[in-house]
């Protein structure tokens, strides 16, 4: 059985573990009877197992999904160095594909993850947007400043001659001239320093806005990642897919798949149940194929870890 799990939120699965012997008596004469264990590992048998229930719901084709499982195969065969899984039509193993609520919550989930990465995404934009229009916006304000202090400082000095002239009772001509030509120049940069407050202000009004609508974005983002956590976030778990086995002399197997996030997934998933199937318990490892939970799109490679392999090697002997 492998689970889904959500938000790094681990749950502890207590897994049965499925004991299979196989025996071989072998009666000769009448009194006297041998009993040979079966000389041959576990998985020296060949696996034959066809498809049972199969659910159109996912949006997979039962060829598709035919494919997928002789993909999910290949990971222990190549270990096995054999053909072990082999399809076979009316086999007694079957695999299933099962949709029910568990399927339907994983859609709604994906959707939801969808939607979030939606608004992350417009909230980046904006925010970005906003970040490089405050730059330009507060080097507009400081070279403003600057300008400002420049102009105050020349019409103080200014202010200070004009004064100083007055208290004399006039200015001569060529000292009037330049005062002059001074007052002109301070009037016609007040003007335009006036300007530029009126465009700073238009600026302001912009950037005011723009930092609303990212406001209002994050809002959204946190709003739907808070319910997004309450409904998936903490202790959900679900079993993506089982094997279950009799261990009785009658083998009865089978493969129940519930729920996946996409083909890699699902292959992912088959190739766990079949390792269950092989004889092989859960490893400690999250990378490994045989690790105990998984989640929607989980990053597993589809390779063996050095975990796999020792399980492997214990119920397998190679
Ligand atoms: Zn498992």
């Amino acid at each position: 059985m492998r689970s889904l799990f959500s938000n790094n939120f681990l749950n502890l699965i207590v897994m049965k573990k499925v004991l299979q012997y196989l025996f071989l008596f072998i009666l000769i004469g009448y009194s006297t009877y041998f009993v040979y264990q079966n000389s041959r590992s576990f998985c020296d048998r060949t696996i034959e197992y066809s498809i049972g229930r199969f659910d159109t719901q996912f949006g997979v084709s039962e060829s598709e999904f035919k494919i997928y499982i002789e993909e999910s195969e290949k990971v222990w065969e190549k270990a096995l160095g054999r053909d072990v899984f082999v399809y076979k039509p009316g086999a007694d193993f079957k695999i299933n594909l099962i949709y029910d609520e568990r399927q339907v919550t994983t859609i709604q989930k994906q959707k939801t993850e969808f939607g979030l990465f939606a608004v992350e995404e417009a909230f980046r934009n904006l925010d970005s947007r906003f970040n490089l229009f405050k730059d330009e916006y507060d080097n507009k304000v400081s070279a403003y400043e600057q300008r400002l202090s420049v102009f105050n400082e020349r019409k103080s000095d200014y202010d200070k001659k004009v004064a100083l002239w007055n208290d004399k009772g006039g200015a001569p001509e060529g000292v009037y001239r330049d005062l002059e030509a001074e007052r002109i120049y301070l009037n016609a940069e007040s003007q335009k320093l006036n300007s530029e407050v009126m465009s700073m202000n238009s600026m302001a009004r912009e950037l005011n806005t723009l930092l609303e609508e990212r406001n209002l974005k994050a809002a959204e983002y946190n709003n739907i990642a808070k319910s997004y956590n309450k409904k998936y976030g903490e202790g959900l778990e679900f079993n993506q897919a089982e094997y279950k086995s009799n261990s009785s002399f009658t083998r009865e197997e089978e493969i129940n798949v519930y729920q996946f996030g996409n083909k890699k997934d699902l292959i992912l998933a088959l190739s766990h149940e079949f390792g269950h199937a092989l004889g092989m318990d859960h490893t400690e490892n999250p990378k490994s194929i045989m690790y105990y939970l998984t989640g929607i799109n989980a990053e597993v490679s589809p390779n063996l870890s050095a975990e796999d392999l020792v399980e492997l090697n214990r119920v397998c002997e190679i």
